[in-house]
């Protein structure tokens, strides 16, 4: 059967099993080598509130967090777009 592309959609080379983590969005297990990653910025503060403090010069503080989505989902959120064949290759 002729694949779609070569990596089969992974990263990583010849592993073998790769570890799994768990999609933000549907909760669904997707591959570590599969899965796409994306650092999400999230504040404590409102954000209408945010925007006043900080145009009033104050700093806030925002956490990082680390989330995976799997394809499917990324590409529903917009965070990954489809591409010909001929993009992919470039
Ligand atoms: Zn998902």
């Amino acid at each position: 059967m002729p694949k779609k592309r070569k990596s089969g959609g992974r990263s990583g080379g010849k592993r073998g099993r790769a570890s799994a983590k768990t999609c933000a969005s549907c909760g669904g297990t997707v591959a570590t080598d599969k899965a796409k990653k994306y650092t999400v910025f999230s504040s404590a503060v409102d954000y209408r509130l945010a925007k006043e403090l900080r145009s009033e010069g104050a700093h806030i503080p925002r956490q990082q967090k680390i989330v995976y989505y799997c394809v499917s989902c990324a590409i529903h959120k917009g965070r990954t777009n489809i591409r010909a064949k001929k993009e992919r290759h470039d």
